[in-house]
């Protein structure tokens, strides 16, 4: 799959610190990505609205209005996808923002791989059509069919319980997505188990045990710290068939 270089992707970034403006448009444009700028949140719902780009860069630190209501207010009427910029230890805002709709985050400070690598994940994501329910899935060895409910690795069937799978099916259907530990125990337990934060880590773990090649060192089942957990599929992944 070609992605962002052939064709001209478009990228909005609402930030109102000049100096990241011009650090994140330094590197998207490296990477042929055309950006537009907006420096206050009323500026950027109209860029948002009128450009109809193919990803959101958002600071949630805006001075003009609440990042979170913003991410509302696009997801009221869109599915682009939303990365937003976030300071250190704002563990609180980034879960409100997740909630509220938003895809992905990046704390400040952030370096030029883990930009492009968001960014790319996002727009994969974006640009399978069928990403919200394929037929088939598959990451490293791992062969999951939705059809018929059968996950193997290395061509060996592996046997998942009830949970487990719905769990890895919330997991598949949000990839490369960042799922807040409320979302995924609301999702998959229920809205009665939003505080049981145990049970995600146990079945985590046996996804991974069951899934990952090295379960310590996951590749694709991820953790994010205070946060949640993604699943991402990574370059090699297609948009399943
Ligand atoms: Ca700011």
């Amino acid at each position: 799959m070609v992605m962002g270089v052939s064709t001209a992707v478009l990228i909005v970034m609402i930030e109102d610190e000049a100096q990241i403006r011009r650090f994140v448009r330094m590197v998207l444009e490296g990477e042929h990505y055309v950006v537009v700028e907006a420096e206050s949140g009323r500026r950027g719902l109209i860029e948002v609205g009128t450009r109809r780009p193919d990803l959101l860069v958002l600071d949630l630190g805006l001075p003009d209005v609440d990042g979170i209501e913003l991410i509302r207010d696009v997801r009221s009427w869109s599915k682009l996808p939303i990365l937003i910029l976030s300071a250190r230890g704002s563990e609180a805002e980034k879960v409100a923002a997740l909630d509220a709709g938003a895809d992905d985050y990046l704390t400040k400070p952030f370096g030029v791989p883990e930009l492009l690598a968001r960014v790319r994940a996002l727009l994969r994501r974006a640009a399978c059509p069928s990403a919200d329910e394929p037929n088939v899935v598959r990451f490293g060895t791992v062969e999951v069919n939705l059809l018929h409910r059968l996950v193997t690795r290395n061509g060996q069937m592996v046997h998942m319980t009830a949970l487990e799978y719905r769990l890895l099916v919330q997991l598949l259907s949000n990839a490369e997505r960042v799922l807040t530990h409320q979302t995924l125990l609301r999702d998959v337990w229920g809205p009665n188990h939003i505080t049981k934060q145990h049970y995600l880590r146990v079945y985590m773990a046996h996804l991974r045990h069951k899934l990952e090649q090295d379960p310590n060192r996951p590749k694709y089942f991820l953790t994010e710290s205070g946060i949640g957990y993604r699943l991402t599929l990574q370059e090699s992944a297609g948009c399943g068939g």
